[in-house]
């Protein structure tokens, strides 16, 4: 018999938020071991409930979505998401403009398939959510990794980007705000990134999934206002905010200066069509979610939720000899930094494994999010206060005896 290998198209492609790690907790976890899970940014296993009012509205439309839809959504989703972008000042948005997708994910992927020829450059930020780097590969093109500076609290060092422009490059894809970061970038960093891709040609992607978890007063800048020359394609979604990520709804939406992308524009459709359309009863409560009341905002306030997690776990994490952690400003994730001289740490996996055997919760290493150096790992802060105690104390206690071997 002959044997079935993986195609040569996944040479190459990995996803560790999912990967190897995660294995070997689950097998822990079949031996009847329990596992603390702090690898993904899923927020309803953690106690965050949908809205009630978003489960209603999915219950009342189950019988009207029992068929396909147009293959870029039912008009009421997408009217409300066209509704969304002019609130915002998305520059040249019709309804026409929008597309609903199975997630983010499912867009993303799109996306790139869509543009690439192999060989084609695409600027992806380091760290970045690794979907990206993998669907730029998955499609024959080359993810160019431009760093994201800690000392600038994690915006993208516009020097970097210049440096890594060529003739091959497409597009740059920009995560605001930031997975795994919790960065939130402000206008002067969003002009300089507007600025290249208008030197030099560029397509912006802007996956902004988090736009509504924002912290400490600030404002998400959607960089497509601050593109209408240039073509934007932003990525967003209710898997966060509404906390109904099992639901898979997401959207991307086309703004700015099309003339000169009809042929992609004509590939996305095309590929569109041939998903059929996105989940029709996710889609249903898209209108019902952007409107009017958003409940997300309660647990960002000081006495919600996630801002007193992400308080407790700022400050502990920076309380622990040998890490340090930049705060976050949005998402619920924290990525810190170790001395690894201090652990003679050379291996980010190795570590976050010892730390899974030793005390049984689960993180994700740096390199899991196309971090080179093995000098992080991520935290997701939403299990409640109890687990993320629990998490760093266990965290200080191993880390005072910690060698890495
Ligand atoms: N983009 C970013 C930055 C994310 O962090 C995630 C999920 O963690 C996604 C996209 C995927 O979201 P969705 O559930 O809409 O597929």
């Amino acid at each position: 018999m002959r044997n079935f290998e993986k195609s040569n198209k996944l040479d190459g492609v990995s996803y560790d938020v999912r990967g190897p790690v995660l294995e070997e907790a689950d097998r822990m976890h079949e031996e009847g071991i329990r596992i603390l899970k702090l690898n993904t940014g899923n927020p309803a296993p953690f106690g965050f409930d949908a809205p009630n009012e978003v489960v209603r509205d999915m219950i009342m439309n189950v019988r009207n979505s029992e068929g396909y839809s147009d293959s870029k959504g039912i008009f009421s989703a997408r009217k409300a998401i066209e509704q969304y972008c002019q609130v915002k000042g998305f520059p040249n948005v019709t309804i026409n403009d929008i597309y609903t997708g199975n997630g983010v994910s499912e867009l993303i992927s799109m996306c790139m398939q869509g543009l690439l020829n192999n060989g084609d450059e695409v600027l992806v930020p380091m760290p970045d959510y690794p979907l990206w780097t993998a669907s730029i590969s998955l499609a024959g093109g080359n993810p160019v990794h431009y760093i994201c500076d800690e000392q600038a609290e994690w915006y993208p060092d516009i020097d970097d980007i210049k440096s890594k422009v060529t003739a091959n490059t497409k597009a740059i894809v920009i995560i605001n705000p930031n997975n795994p970061t919790g960065a939130l970038y402000p206008k002067e960093i969003l002009e300089q990134i507007v600025e290249i891709a208008r030197q030099n040609d560029l397509i912006i992607f802007s996956d902004e999934i988090y736009d509504r978890l924002v912290m400490d007063g600030l404002t998400h800048i959607p960089i497509a206002t601050l593109a209408p020359d240039l073509f934007v394609v932003t990525l967003n979604g209710l898997s966060k905010s509404h906390r109904v990520a099992g639901f898979r709804c997401g959207w991307m939406v086309l703004s700015g200066n099309k003339k000169h992308v009809k042929g992609y524009i004509e590939g996305l459709n095309m590929l569109a069509s041939m998903r059929l359309c996105s989940n029709v009863l996710s889609q249903q409560i898209i209108q019902t979610a952007l409107g009017g009341y958003q409940s997300v905002d309660d647990l960002l306030l000081p006495g919600g939720r996630i801002y007193e997690q992400r308080e407790y776990i700022y400050n502990a994490i920076n309380d622990i000899p040998g890490l340090s952690a930049v705060k976050p400003k949005a998402a619920f994730y924290i990525f810190p930094k170790i001395d690894t001289a201090r652990f003679n740490i050379y291996d980010d996996e190795k570590f976050v494994l010892d730390f899974l055997h030793e005390h049984h919760i689960l993180l994700v290493h740096g390199g899991g999010f196309n971090w080179t150096q093995p000098d992080h790992f991520r935290i997701v802060y939403l299990p409640k206060m109890e687990d993320l105690k629990f998490t760093t104390e266990k965290m200080r206690e191993f880390l005072s005896t910690y060698k890495q071997k």
